[in-house]
């Protein structure tokens, strides 16, 4: 068996005294807690039995149990945001509410409406519109004061109203709404809306210098609002305000610095420089033997709070304490990203795409306690058990059973905590690496890319193929085919983006279009798995040499993924590397490759150990 950070993946074989293997069953379960602890029992025995189950054996024919040597390899993952957004004053921006009313762009003087009856008509106005007024009110006031003569070109609504009072107007003039902090907007300014036809985003107001036509903005006060129109860029309304002293900052948050120690070395690198400076510093202190972040810095947290994590598991159930001293960081993966943040300072919620460092940290322990494992699966099936081979070279060894692989040949194992690479040289010599960062860090960067706050949600939308239901009767695919139910779809997945899961169309929470959800995932799994899997197989490649590897087997849980696979084909095709999707013992996948190299290692054990027998063969 091989417990994974994961997945625990079982196989059932019986051995002749030729040493030839007999596959007779599979199965895999979650891994109960992690990798490498105590708690991995429960799992272990779960899998044992169901492969044994769907073997038609019993536990009492079971001569002994194989579990894989785990490297005691664990990753944990931190993400911080590097630049803040903050108003100061009153300046107001972007605001994007689902339904504003009307179109075109109104500029003119902030008036309260209590006051708009005093109005003299003469310079344009913008009427804003306290909690408690009701939209018929509201219509009735502002055409009353139109009639008057007063040139009413734009509205600022607290409630969700702007349809309809637009709709009660005489003259039409655009309207924000749903704007929360209406009592802050000041009045007496020049302010500027701009609402959008239906499907079509502002121009003047995302536009620097449509922001300085408007107000008469120099060069030096345009280059000061340019935050205001990028922060508006994509919105169908707005509303901006000019304040004398209103001000749009986009600060850097100081992340603190990361101290990568290797290679007789100990070279530093401001996190908030990005991915690209961090793993270029990475590349100069390989192998790395540690990593720190300074304390009392953002980074310092992360990578604490990493290392604290993984001595306290480590550390569960055994009677001595693991030292966090003991815990070497040996990779890590840093990824940009970005995460939507409330802008500090807004009126009505406004929200910023804030820039992020994602960090994936692979730790090492000085110990591995598998064998306390394999004691308790031991008393819990009654057979006996042993610790068997180094995991990269099971896999290699199981990888070797998908139809048409030869040696030399590397593995890559997609995981979930980390992206393994093994290489099996012609003469059977194998090398093995870990690199952090793989499916974990996927499904976390598209649950805060697209703002989903549900790991659930974020793994559906890493798994299956988008759709659009455009009406209740067809959807279209996010390739732009079209295809026709007979059945009405459900009524809450009308219009929605959806994920097309085994159970149907499930809804995607997001006003994101679905052009952009896709962008996200693919750009997440890009991000994560092309970088590993070139770096991880440069590590193995004789002289670091990509072109000097014939075959990459791929395998693991993100290896059954609908797009991972054929992104790593496309950047390894240059080089000229045959990759696929392995297919273990022809049958399993890139499932079940560890379980099946323990098998096999085990059956070309015993036959060594009889003098004169035939060499072990594969069959079944
Ligand atoms: P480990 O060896 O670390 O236990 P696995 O090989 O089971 O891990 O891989 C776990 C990862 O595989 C998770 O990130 C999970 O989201 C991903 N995964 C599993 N099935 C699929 C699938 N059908 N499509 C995409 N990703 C998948
Ligand atoms: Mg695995």
């Amino acid at each position: 068996m091989d417990i994974g950070n994961s997945t625990t993946e079982a196989c059932v074989a019986a051995i002749d005294p030729d040493g030839t293997v007999h596959y007779l069953g599979t199965d895999l379960t979650h891994t109960t807690g992690v990798k490498g602890t105590p708690d991995n029992t429960a799992g272990a025995l779960t899998a044992v039995r169901g492969a044994l189950h769907r073997a038609g054996r019993r536990a009492g024919e079971v001569t002994t149990v194989l579990l894989n040597e785990a490297t005691p390899v664990i990753s944990g993952l931190a993400m911080e945001t590097i630049t803040e957004t903050i108003i100061t004053e009153s300046t107001m921006i972007g605001h994007n509410p689902t339904t504003p009313g009307g179109t075109g762009l109104g500029v003119g003087t902030t008036v309260s409406i209590d006051d708009l009856a005093e109005q003299e008509p003469g310079s344009p106005v913008v009427c804003v519109v306290p909690h408690g007024w009701d939209f018929d009110d509201t219509a009735t006031a502002v055409d009353r004061a139109v009639g008057r003569g007063v040139d009413v070109v734009a509205a600022v609504l607290a409630g969700d109203d702007a349809v309809l009072v637009t709709n009660r107007l005489t003259v039409p003039i655009p309207v924000v709404d749903e704007v929360a902090a209406v009592e802050k907007v000041p009045l007496g300014m020049l302010a500027a809306v701009e609402v959008a036809a239906p499907g079509r985003t502002i121009r003047t107001l995302s536009n620097s210098y449509g922001l300085a036509t408007v107000f008469g903005l120099d060069p030096d006060q345009t280059r000061h609002v340019s935050p205001v129109a990028r922060a508006l860029t994509g919105n169908r309304s707005a509303v901006v305000v000019r304040t004398p002293s209103g001000d749009v900052t986009d600060r850097r948050i100081p992340v603190g610095e990361l101290v990568l120690r290797g290679a007789g070395k100990s070279l530093r690198v401001d996190v908030d420089a990005g991915a690209d400076a961090i793993m270029e510093t990475l590349a100069r202190v390989q192998p790395l033997d540690d990593a720190h972040g300074e304390p009392g810095t953002h980074v310092g947290g992360m990578l604490a709070q990493v290392r604290d994590t993984m001595a306290d598991t480590m550390a569960d159930g055994a009677a001595d304490l693991v030292e966090v001293s003991d815990i070497a960081i040996r990779d890590v993966l840093a990824v940009d990203t970005f995460v939507p943040a409330e802008v500090r300072g807004g009126l009505a919620g406004e929200v910023a795409l804030e820039n992020a460092v994602a960090l994936a940290a692979m730790v090492r322990t000085s110990r591995s306690r598998m064998q306390l494992v394999a004691d308790l699966v031991s008393d819990g099936l009654g057979t006996a058990t042993a610790i068997g081979g180094i995991e990269g070279e099971m896999a290699v060894s199981g990888a070797l059973t998908t139809p048409g692989v030869d040696r030399p040949v590397a593995v890559l194992d997609l995981g979930g905590g980390s992206t393994d690479a093994a290489l099996l040289t012609r003469e059977g010599e194998c090398s093995a690496v870990h690199v952090a960062g793989a499916g974990e860090l996927v499904t976390k960067l598209i649950d805060s890319e697209l703002a989903l706050g549900d790991r659930e949600v974020a793994e559906a939308v890493k798994r299956y193929p988008l759709a659009k239901v455009e009406s209740f009767f067809h959807i279209r695919h996010e390739d732009g085919t079209v295809q026709f139910f007979d059945e009405p779809l459900p009524p809450q997945v009308f219009a929605r983006v959806v994920v097309l899961t085994s159970d149907g169309p499930v809804p995607v929470p997001t006003r994101h279009a679905l052009d952009h959800v896709r962008r996200v995932r693919r750009e997440a799994k890009r991000r994560v798995f092309v970088v590993n899997a070139v770096r991880a197989l440069r590590q193995v490649a004789p002289g670091a040499n990509l072109r000097a590897l014939d075959f990459v087997v791929l395998l693991g849980g993100s290896a059954l993924d609908f797009e991972i696979p054929d992104m790593i084909a496309d950047a390894l095709a240059g080089s000229g590397i045959v990759c696929g999707t392995g297919n273990v013992l022809g049958t399993e996948g890139p499932r079940n490759a560890v379980a099946s190299g323990l098998v096999r290692a085990y059956a070309a054990d015993s036959v060594a150990a009889v003098p004169d027998a035939p060499a072990p063969g594969l069959a079944g």
